[in-house]
């Protein structure tokens, strides 16, 4: 039978409770632990598919094509798994299938309601992670900050999980902010005290609490987190700010976490093999040198947009002992100013995204990057733009463009496939996850990669127009890697460059830190 581990957080949202989710699965995996994550987000979307990046951050997709919580990535690059449409639940798929399940009949005679019918269909999703992935602990993280309305019906459905599956098979764990006031030289509790007392109320009692802090906790706040929260002293966890993501587990560790989490689970405590992971937390930490790489996209003024591309960037520095130095412009400055706003870069990445705003400034942040050879990787609509912007400037074909932005074109080097123009519903609709790619010999993609097939994921609807590929071939483009069975083109390269790669796919998605994105790998080392 499974064991579980449940993490709320408390006092504010932003403290970190994926990465400390995913940071605990680090640490029980070291153990020889099957693991597996689930998220659950007490918001309506059905997915997160449909939300803006302002909104919501990136939008991480999942082999099977999920369009899911940014936190997915996290739990992927942290303990290395594969996860799917199951491993990210939210309000709005509880309702739709209960909502389904009342329509079909299944409650005939019974009324509707969110204790029992919403918080069993949530405890049901919980149960399917375990089966499914036959995981010895089941990892999940609820969304959202205790004592919102939204997240009540899931700390509910805890509640019962632990009442039905016994105390030494499931465990809470709360994260808080221990806020620092300067004046008084304090770290303060009483946030943390409120929101394990809102725990409390509604039957939740944490049995650890990770506390998030700028400096050392003081035997003081661990006192009297211990006394007003009703946990035992050594169960207050000091969860202490990193520069390293990846350092969480080690830290954990460093506080006996795994060990006291496999006491209370009556798991037996097994040896730790976590020497790999530090391993490389020290080689990421110890950096030889830097370089500059510039990304021209849409939204970077929102940290949390382009997460997997950091991260990818951070596998990657760590791979070639440099620290990469990322400086993220909004594609309309480059736009009134390509020369002076890229001057220095050691390397151009334009990513993906959607809508008009920003494409031309893209467009002359590649032509830039391909006229001064300067090392470049696009991804998806930087592949589009890539296009775009070749058979305007090389091919000569004047207003060349994407559908996407200009349904008059004379030249639509972008455009739908015939599928996608049926679609009418937005949800769920994009080409979604991984697809095969055939790689071409005497490539930088196959020297990259050093394999005939690779897979990547995808998040777009829109490719490259087969009509135009032989126009664009016989003025130097080079088609490196196709998707055999339609014929699609994923991946474009130029002959006389550096290393100018781009494509239709996201291999950000599968990049983890001890097994770098071999693209973003080579990006880096032709930057350097
Ligand atoms: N907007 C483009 C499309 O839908 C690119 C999407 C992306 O970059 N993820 O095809």
């Amino acid at each position: 039978m499974a064991k579980y581990i449940f993490v709320t957080g408390g006092v504010l949202s932003s403290l970190g409770k994926g990465i400390a989710s995913a940071s605990i699965g680090t640490l029980l995996k070291s153990r020889g632990l099957k693991i597996s994550m689930l998220k659950l987000d007490p918001y309506l979307n059905v997915d997160p598919g449909t939300m803006n990046p302002y909104q919501h951050g990136e939008v991480f997709v999942t082999r099977d094509g999920t369009e899911t919580d940014l936190d997915l990535g996290h739990y992927e690059r942290f303990v290395g798994i594969q996860l799917s449409y199951y491993n990210n639940v939210t309000t709005g798929q509880i309702y739709s299938s209960v909502i389904e399940k009342e329509r079909r009949g299944d409650y005939l005679g019974g009324t509707v309601q969110v204790i029992p019918h919403i918080t069993s269909e949530i405890q049901e999703r919980i149960k399917i992670v375990a089966r499914r992935d036959r995981a010895e602990v089941v990892i999940t993280e609820i969304g959202g900050t205790v004592g919102d309305i939204e997240s009540l019906p899931f700390l509910e459905a805890i509640r019962q999980f632990r009442l039905k599956k016994g105390r030494e098979n499931t465990i809470f764990i709360h994260l808080t902010l221990l806020p620092y006031i300067s004046s008084s030289g304090e770290l303060k509790t009483k946030p943390t005290q409120h929101s394990v007392g809102r725990l409390r109320e509604i039957g939740i009692q944490p049995d650890f609490i990770l506390c998030r802090t700028h400096i050392p906790l003081t035997l003081e706040a661990r006192n009297k987190i211990s006394l007003f929260c009703n946990i035992e002293k050594q169960d207050v966890i000091q969860a202490i700010d990193v520069e390293n993501i990846y350092e969480v587990p080690i830290r954990f560790e460093k506080e006996g976490l795994a060990d006291k989490i496999l006491k209370k689970l009556d798991l037996s405590v097994r040896r730790r093999n976590l020497s790999e992971w530090s391993k490389w937390v020290k080689r990421a930490n110890s950096p030889g040198g830097e370089v500059n790489i510039t990304v021209v996209g849409k939204y970077v003024t929102m940290k949390d947009a382009y997460k997997s591309i950091n991260e990818a960037f951070a596998h990657a520095g760590a791979a070639h002992r440099v620290r990469v130095k990322q400086r993220w412009l909004e594609a309309e400055e480059v736009e009134k100013d390509p020369e002076n706003s890229l001057a220095g870069s050691q390397g151009i990445l334009v990513p993906g995204g959607f809508g008009l705003r920003g494409m031309e400034g893209k467009i002359r942040a590649i032509q830039y990057a391909r006229e001064h050879k300067i090392p470049f990787l696009g991804i998806c609509l930087g592949m589009q733009c890539a296009i775009i912007e070749f058979a305007r400037n090389v091919a000569g074909l004047k207003r060349a463009n994407s559908t996407e932005f200009d349904s008059h074109t004379p030249y639509p080097v972008i455009n739908l496939l015939a599928s996608q123009r049926k679609v009418k519903r937005k949800g769920g609709t994009m080409r979604l996850g991984e697809y095969p790619c055939t790689l071409q010999e005497n490539t930088f993609s196959f020297e990259a990669y050093q394999k005939e097939i690779v897979f990547e994921r995808h998040r777009h609807r829109y490719e490259i127009n087969n009509a135009f590929r032989e126009t664009l071939t016989n003025c130097g483009l080079r088609i490196a890697g196709v998707y055999p069975k339609e014929d699609l083109v994923e991946i474009i390269e130029l002959k006389d460059h550096p290393w100018y790669v781009a494509t239709q796919f996201h291999p950000e998605f599968t990049s983890r830190p001890n097994f770098p994105s071999p693209l973003f790998r080579d990006f880096i080392k032709a930057a350097l």
